[in-house]
């Protein structure tokens, strides 16, 4: 059995940076970013905003490769991640990449079966012994404040948690592999005020355990959560960055006007 898993009680800080040069993604003919540049530091959160169609989600999807999936899609430039793993070359074992980058998507997506079986999948898949999962998933589900909700009904399904629930659940089953890096792709943009304040929370507190970048277009969470932030623009037909850096100092002084009139709320 494979078996470099461990759990996540074991190791503390196991956040990575990663580090993007002259990446490009296009579908078919059309390029969706162009010759991007970005250093996303460890154990911090990065926020990535813009108007819708600048290309943030193609950017977090190339992060671990989701864009293999995507028939016509092509990458060119390098990821790499901690100088050692190159995200981009063809040869990267794809699945245990997707170990070290975690995903949570704007719609939660727990697997249709229950709360359980949503860790032993992927943890089985991963090569966790089956004696150490009981462990794993209540410190996972302690990790999102969901283990006090659900401890008398881990065998019962997924399915019937709120839609709160089964985002911080998507969170605690990502936390169980112990990854590097987690990607979320607007996680609280389908949950109510209530709910999206709670998952908002847990991810901010993953902040200096993991390195977190998250596509947001709610500015104010921007604002609250984010250490760091890229701007996306589309620049001469394509996504780019237009403008990135610590959080707190670019929401009070932009050198691109586009990021100017973004962040200020006139456009976007
Ligand atoms: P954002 O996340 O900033 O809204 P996206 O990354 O979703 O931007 O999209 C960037 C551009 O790429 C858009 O013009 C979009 O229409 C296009 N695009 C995204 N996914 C695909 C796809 N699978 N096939 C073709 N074009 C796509």
């Amino acid at each position: 059995m494979m078996s470099d898993y461990l759990p996540p009680s074991f190791e503390s800080a196991r956040s990575s940076k990663i580090t993007v040069s002259d990446l490009s993604v296009s579908y078919g003919n059309f390029v969706a970013l162009r010759d991007l540049n970005l250093e996303i530091p460890h154990g911090q959160i990065t926020a990535l905003v813009g108007p819708s169609g600048c290309g943030k989600s193609t950017f977090l999807h190339s992060l671990n490769r989701l864009t293999d999936l995507i028939a016509g899609c092509r990458v060119r430039g390098r990821i790499r991640l901690d100088d050692n793993l190159e995200i981009t070359d063809s040869a990267t074992d794809v699945l245990a990449l997707r170990r070290h980058i975690g995903m949570v998507f704007q719609k939660p997506n727990p697997f249709p079966q229950s709360i359980r079986r949503n860790f032993e999948i992927p943890l089985r898949e991963h090569g966790a012994l089956k004696s150490e999962i009981p462990e794993i998933i209540e410190c996972c589900l302690k990790d999102v404040g969901l283990w006090d909700e659900v401890s008398d009904r881990l065998d019962r399904s997924a399915a019937n948690l709120s839609g709160g629930q089964q985002q911080r659940l998507c969170i605690a089953r990502a936390l169980a592999l112990n990854p590097k890096v987690i990607l979320f792709d607007e996680p609280c943009s389908a949950l109510d005020p209530l709910a999206s304040a709670v998952v908002e929370d847990y991810i901010a507190e993953l902040r200096g355990r993991i390195t977190v970048v998250i596509v947001t277009h709610n500015l104010a969470q921007a604002r609250r959560i984010a250490d760091r932030l890229a701007v996306f623009w589309v620049r001469e037909g394509a996504g780019t960055v237009v403008e990135t850096g610590v959080a707190s100092e670019i929401f009070k002084n932009q050198t691109d006007p586009d990021a100017k009139r973004y962040l200020s709320g006139e456009r976007g």
